[in-house]
């Protein structure tokens, strides 16, 4: 199980605790990443991989795979034009961009699904899709105890 929880007192979310979170959050995203590259360069994804969305020409947006701390979210690395970089946080194009500008990264997180509002699917074809967490816990319902390369474990977003 996850071994980066942060204890979160009666006092709630103090400016104490915001710094460990922070740094939690951290390490449970270079986790997964890490885990989900392993499972990658072992060709071992498809037995993780809870579901899988892509774009209606085939590019990957997201993967939902399992991992030991919990369900995790994979977005593949893609370019932004500048038209669409224009409404994006400059602090996030710095870090999180291998040219400062245009070239995001990819990313993966533990971050479990029910506390998240919207995942944003990205990639040549596709630009900031909003795609609703609970759509995604709904489809995790769906699909449990499907077999891991079950054609309802694949969606194409339009
Ligand atoms: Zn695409």
């Amino acid at each position: 199980m996850s071994d980066f929880s942060v204890e979160i007192g009666p006092e709630g979310i103090t400016r104490e605790v915001i710094p460990r979170l922070a740094a939690n959050m951290a390490t449970r995203q270079r986790r997964a990443l890490a885990r989900y590259k392993e499972l990658r360069d072992a060709h071992d994804l498809a037995g993780h991989r809870l579901l899988a969305y892509r774009c209606p020409r085939g590019c990957l947006l997201l993967d939902v795979f399992d991992t030991d701390d919990g369900t995790a979210l994979y977005w593949p690395r893609h370019r932004r034009s500048d038209a669409a970089n224009a409404g994006t946080d400059p602090k996030a194009r710095a870090t999180r961009t291998t040219d400062g500008d245009h070239q995001w990264i990819d990313r993966a997180d533990t971050l479990a699904i029910m506390f998240m509002q919207t995942a944003w699917l990205n990639c040549d074809h596709v630009l900031d899709l909003h795609l609703p967490a609970a759509e995604i816990v709904a489809r995790l319902e769906q699909v449990a105890g499907l077999p891991r390369r079950h054609a309802d474990r694949k969606v194409i977003v339009q």
